[in-house]
């Protein structure tokens, strides 16, 4: 019946779902989750605008869909690999600006990924983990290079997941992509200016960085 079904859009698979199913599927397929992690006392953002971020364009970092795994409260700290875990080491380094390009001190970051075989850890916390930003804007985290998976019969090309919010800027949901990914062309999330810097420093790590823009 036409009045009673809709197309609905799941990364690039058009569904015929039921009308009063379509909240359940957006909330499971496109869950908007709020963070609620406090703010540090003082952000102080009293440092100038950088030359490093007037040099690019500083447009609000692009925003990708949460997908289905993000969990909330989340331990902080950097460290989110444990020896146990499968994957090559990946240590993701950035630095946070506002729109005028001032480095965003306090601003939270709260990070997650599969591992070097496709899996989430989605009954604990690895590869999960929020921090704050210093007071240059800048955060680190200590992961592992993700792969490819495959979920509700989408093949996702690597990336990493991330929801960031200053004190006083929107929450920002996206993800990070890796150059040279064949998968890349293909993935219907992937965007080109939420690539990473990659370089390997050694045969067996990874070092990934990006500057996000929050609005
Ligand atoms: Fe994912």
């Amino acid at each position: 019946m036409a009045i009673s079904r809709r197309a609905f859009l799941i990364g690039g698979a058009a569904l015929a779902v039921p009308i009063g199913g379509l909240a359940w599927l957006d909330l499971k397929f496109n869950p908007h989750t709020s963070m609620h992690y406090p703010f540090p006392a003082s952000t102080g953002n009293t440092l100038p605008p950088t030359p490093e971020c007037l040099d690019h364009d500083h447009h609000e970092t692009a925003r990708v869909t949460e997908g289905p795994f993000y969990k909330p409260d989340t331990p902080q700290r950097s460290m989110l690999r444990d020896a146990a875990t499968a994957g090559v080491p990946l240590t993701l380094r950035g630095r946070v600006f506002s729109t005028d390009c001032r480095p965003l001190a306090g601003a939270v970051i709260d990070v997650w990924s599969c591992d070097g075989n496709g899996v989430y850890d989605n009954e604990g916390y690895r590869l999960r983990g929020h921090q704050y930003t210093d007071a240059t804007g800048a955060f680190e985290f200590e992961t592992v290079k993700p792969i490819d998976y495959r979920n509700f019969g989408i093949h996702r090309t690597p990336h990493i997941h991330v929801k960031m919010q200053g004190r006083d800027t929107r929450l920002l949901t996206t993800q990070l992509f890796f150059p040279n990914e064949p998968l890349n062309e293909h993935d219907w999330f992937f965007r080109k200016d939420l690539l990473v810097n990659l370089e390997r420093p050694t045969p067996g790590s990874y070092l990934a960085s990006f500057a996000f823009v929050l609005g």
